[in-house]
């Protein structure tokens, strides 16, 4: 048996990180197990969905690797992969059980439902649907058909019995029938139930496992119950826990960042991400933490999923991200720093061959300190533009004493004698205008940084020297000598 697993997303928001968690969970096992990864768009909530919706989750996916063999995009057999296009195939089984009497229609008004409901409370019982409709005879079902402006479909669920569910990550789950009442399986717009659909859904792309947010439990037991009166298979069941937010509240936005398009937008990696939502609620043993792609493959099990929530820790994420920021390609960290360069307009548009290498320098050296893309760009603003902020405090503090403008002048003295403009050469006559000066070197290389960078922490000066070139850092000191002046 092929191992076929599906990620089902409603195109009704932006892809939130408990969404991708499950869709890498689905991917990781499908791969893992040689199996097929089918992504399926839940899109009968016509109003709540849209295309740019859509669209974002497909990029999203594709930005972080997860790549499905069936789906939008990628079509397959057991398409189409669009629930709205599948209505005809509702419809077929919804006719089967209306045939057999395992559904029927059901005529009551919104007026009436709630009046049922507020009795059920008097008597403080559940809202359950009274079954008002479920003997209608066939005459009774025309004639309303022609006076009731609308109706919807019910499965008639059996009162006796449990329902069970045996759950891969939280064991057995037992249900008992009478919990539930006749439940709608086809809206009065004529769309399928999420139940319904995905029941349905299920069995005809010959999934055999579903794993997908524990929130969706209390639906599987329904679903199961659509499978067996229409006598197709039940899938394997897997429901994997919550991730909640530090103060164990349901994760939302005023935590931050939460969906796929934010972390990207703040400078995270599609490797960091990865890594990050493996471990939510996954752990390979031991105290693994970082893994390539192909070690969580093959590492990966459902069986090793807890049963516990998981809580999200930014700093968790922004820690693999810097190591994976120092570790990856220094041609790809600039290739993927570019877009975040050109928003702070550092940068144009197009890029020489020359400008690539330059960049790929620049990042090298400031991708030691930092934790996201953004940082990047932030920590590197006096490498591209001569208007980078000087930290004023510092400037009062070094460029205010006493001699300052003095050992200023010394060092681009100093400098232009250096010939060629290299670290060695640099760091020899630097060392000796200390000694003539009777200075540490500190004293010399602290406003030398401010200079040159606005700031007095950051990379190796040496190299900053060499990469901004000698014409540059003279311009800058000679900068520095005027604010001496004023500061
Ligand atoms: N469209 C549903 C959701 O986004 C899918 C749930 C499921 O996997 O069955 O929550």
């Amino acid at each position: 048996m092929t191992v076929r697993v599906r990620f089902a997303p409603s195109p009704t928001g932006e892809l939130h990180i408990g969404g991708v968690r499950t869709a890498l969970f689905n991917w990781l096992f499908a791969r893992n197990q040689g199996g097929k990864m089918i992504l399926r768009i839940d899109d009968t909530d016509q109003q709540r969905s849209s295309d740019k919706f859509l669209q974002t989750i497909l990029d999203s996916m594709e930005w972080l690797g997860l790549d499905w063999d069936e789906g939008p995009r990628k079509d397959g057999e057991f398409g189409p992969y669009f629930q709205t296009q599948r209505l005809p195939i509702y419809q077929e089984e919804v006719q089967k059980l209306l045939d057999s009497g395992k559904a029927y229609y059901c005529f009551c008004s919104a007026e009436e439902l709630a009046k049922q409901k507020e009795r059920n409370a008097q008597k403080g019982l559940p809202p359950r649907y009274s079954g008002a409709c479920r003997n209608l005879s066939p005459q009774e079902i025309e004639e309303k058909k022609k006076t009731c402006r609308s109706f919807v479909i019910r499965l008639r669920v059996p009162e006796e019995g449990v329902t069970v569910v045996n759950d891969l990550i939280r064991g057995r789950v037992t249900f008992e029938n009478k919990i539930f009442d006749d439940f709608i399986i086809v809206k009065s717009d004529g769309f399928p139930t999420y139940n319904f659909a995905s029941a349905i859904d299920d069995a005809k792309m010959k999934i055999t496992h579903v794993i997908r947010a524990e929130e969706h439990l209390s639906n599987t037991p329904r679903q199961q119950i659509i499978c067996r009166q229409l006598g197709i298979p039940i899938p394997v069941y897997a429901h994997v826990p919550m991730i909640l937010a530090p103060d164990h509240s349901k994760l939302s936005k005023r935590h931050g960042a939460t969906s796929v398009q934010e972390y990207r937008d703040m400078g995270i990696l599609p490797e960091a991400l990865i890594n990050y939502l493996a471990l939510l609620g996954w752990s390979p043993g031991g105290d693994r933490e970082i893994m390539t792609i192909e070690e969580m493959i093959s590492l990966f099990s459902l069986e090793k999923v807890g049963k516990n929530a998981s809580i999200y820790d930014l700093k968790k994420l922004t820690w693999l991200n810097s190591h994976y920021l120092r570790t990856k390609e220094k041609s790809i960290i600039g290739e993927m720093a570019v877009p975040f360069l050109q928003k702070k307009k550092l940068i144009s548009g197009v890029q020489t061959e020359e400008d690539r290498k330059y960049i790929e320098k620049v990042v090298d050296l400031v991708r030691e300190k930092v934790k996201t893309l953004q940082e990047i760009a932030d920590a590197s603003e006096f490498f591209f533009s001569e208007n980078f902020p000087y930290d004023q405090a510092e400037v009062a503090k070094h460029f205010g004493r006493e001699g300052a403008e003095l050992v200023i002048k010394e060092i681009i003295k100093a400098l232009q004698e250096v010939e060629p403009f290299q670290k060695e050469t640099i760091n020899l006559k630097l060392k000796n205008l200390g000694k003539s000066l009777n200075l540490p070197l500190s004293k010399i290389n602290i406003p030398a940084r401010l200079a040159l960078t606005g700031r007095t922490m950051g990379p190796e000066l040496l190299e900053i020297m060499v990469l901004l070139g000698k014409e540059k850092v003279i311009e800058r000191l000679k900068k520095a000598e005027a604010l001496c002046q004023k500061a």
